[in-house]
């Protein structure tokens, strides 16, 4: 009898609390609520005329630059003018690196200036530059295989062909960039005197890509500098041809004293549970080219205006959310660091970040600590991204999130990234062409109004996706 009791006790207790808890992720009660949202977020958003003021008035804005301090001020500036509570920088520390004049000329077999950015971190040439006979390998495997001295005092080039898009596997970035970040430690290691690295791209009209490199402590320090596929298969030609090549890299690249920066912080303040925080945003810095348009002024202003599409609206959900602009996400993510360091006391529930510039959005991907939680958040963000279609189909995916919301993952956030239509975005990544004509409006509305429907659903759900 008693175990008969027990049995119906228990039976009682899983019945309700699933009702409840199915009750707390009751979807189609916000149908309607989502379908005002994306009316709105079509009808008037401004994030395109935000992104023309960052990028035209403010232009590139590299951490620990003047350019930076004065996209903080428009931020801030832009926050207020919204109508947003506890607007605010919040400082912290970054290292800048200055570019400095640069080239890279090819004397021999013909004189030509070959199109080139430096990368991030690297250090200068002598003021002479460096002079020397070009080296050209396809992978790393390949440069293993020379004997030293067809590698000592070479200029070695990497001429690693980034993958082209592919809907099943995404963007060959990845497998391209690790020649960029590692190629002057894998030239050095063999005697090499720089390191010139193909452009991370599949696509080129002749723009070369920047981006950030490292070095190892116990590693000689060389230079390193990005060309073009176009003069690296010029390189690559030559050499195949065994007509040797010179060529003279001059860089004045260096770092500087730490200097103040900030991230910048907008709110909508929760009406229940103000101190539970669903994060949106993306990473206000951006290289020293371009105007830093797709990467990531589109997140930027996304998140910015996905807070005033619901300021708009006058909808307070029940927890609050919260923009974060972070800053130094391409030279070592100080911003992520500092963030997650000062509000690690904080409830931060869920994070979006948009970094993959303000293209289509297609989804999701999400990332937790805990698998368990991550399962049960994947199938109930699935089901939430249903009372989207509207805006298309939306997936959501597990696997990542993006650099600066994946600070948050070890206090148990539920760290998701923007996914976005990705075909065009490494075209014009990190050169002198990501400026804002780049971007389409109506695209980037669209992921200005998903991330104000999401954010407003994590926000207002009785229950947290995770629990
Ligand atoms: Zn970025």
């Amino acid at each position: 009898m008693i175990l008969r009791l027990l049995g119906l006790s228990v039976f009682l207790y899983l019945f309700v609390a699933t009702n409840e808890l199915s009750a707390q992720f009751d979807f189609g009660e916000y149908r309607e609520v989502v379908q005002t949202i994306i009316e709105s977020g079509r009808e008037k958003n401004e994030s395109y005329d935000k992104l023309i003021e960052l990028c035209d008035d403010v232009g590139h804005r590299i951490s620990g630059s003047d350019g930076y301090n004065q996209a903080v001020a428009w931020a801030l500036k832009t926050m207020i003018q919204d109508g947003h509570e506890n607007v605010r920088s919040e400082s912290t520390v970054v290292k800048p690196w200055i570019r400095g004049h640069e080239s890279c000329e090819l004397l021999e077999p013909r004189s030509l200036r070959l199109s080139m950015l430096g990368l991030g971190g690297s250090i200068a040439t002598p003021p002479e530059g460096i002079t020397g006979e070009v080296l050209v390998v396809s992978s790393k495997d390949e440069l293993d295989q020379l004997p030293d001295e067809a590698v000592t005092g070479k200029i070695v080039l990497f001429n690693f062909p980034m993958p082209p898009y592919s809907e099943t596997r995404g963007s060959g970035y990845g497998a391209a960039v690790a020649y960029r970040l590692n190629g002057a430690i894998w030239a050095a290691q063999r005697g090499a005197v720089a390191a010139l690295v193909r452009s991370a791209t599949a696509y080129s009209l002749d723009s070369p890509h920047t981006g950030t490199m490292r070095y190892l402590p116990n590693v000689p320090q060389i230079p390193s500098a990005a060309v073009t596929i176009e003069h690296a298969e010029l390189l690559a030609r030559f050499q195949a041809r065994r007509i040797a090549t010179q060529v003279c890299l001059k860089m004045e690249a260096h770092s500087g004293k730490e200097v103040e920066s900030a991230n910048v912080l907008g709110e909508i303040v929760g009406r229940e549970l103000p101190k539970e925080i669903i994060v949106i945003g993306g990473h206000l810095d951006s290289w020293d080219v371009g105007q830093g348009a797709q990467d990531d002024g589109a997140g930027c202003v996304a998140a910015m205006e996905a807070l005033t599409i619901l300021r708009r609206l006058g909808l307070q959900p029940r927890r609050t959310i919260r923009v974060v602009l972070w800053t130094d996400e391409e030279r070592g993510g100080a911003g992520a660091h500092h963030y997650a360091e000062t509000h690690r006391q904080d409830v931060q529930v869920a994070g979006i970040e948009s970094d993959s510039g303000g293209f289509t959005p297609k989804g999701l991907s999400m990332e937790m600590l805990d698998r368990d939680a991550e399962s049960r958040a994947h199938e109930r963000l699935r089901e939430l991204l249903l009372l989207l279609a509207p805006l298309g189909r939306l997936e959501a995916k597990t696997g990542g999130s993006a650099a600066d919301i994946s600070k948050l993952k070890p206090f148990g956030t539920l760290c998701m990234g923007l996914n976005v239509d990705g075909r065009l975005y490494f075209n014009t990544h990190h050169t002198e062409a990501d400026t804002v004509d780049k971007v389409n409006r109506d695209e980037l509305n669209d992921c200005a109004t998903m991330m104000a429907a999401v954010a407003y659903l994590l926000a207002e759900l009785p229950g947290r996706l995770q629990d």
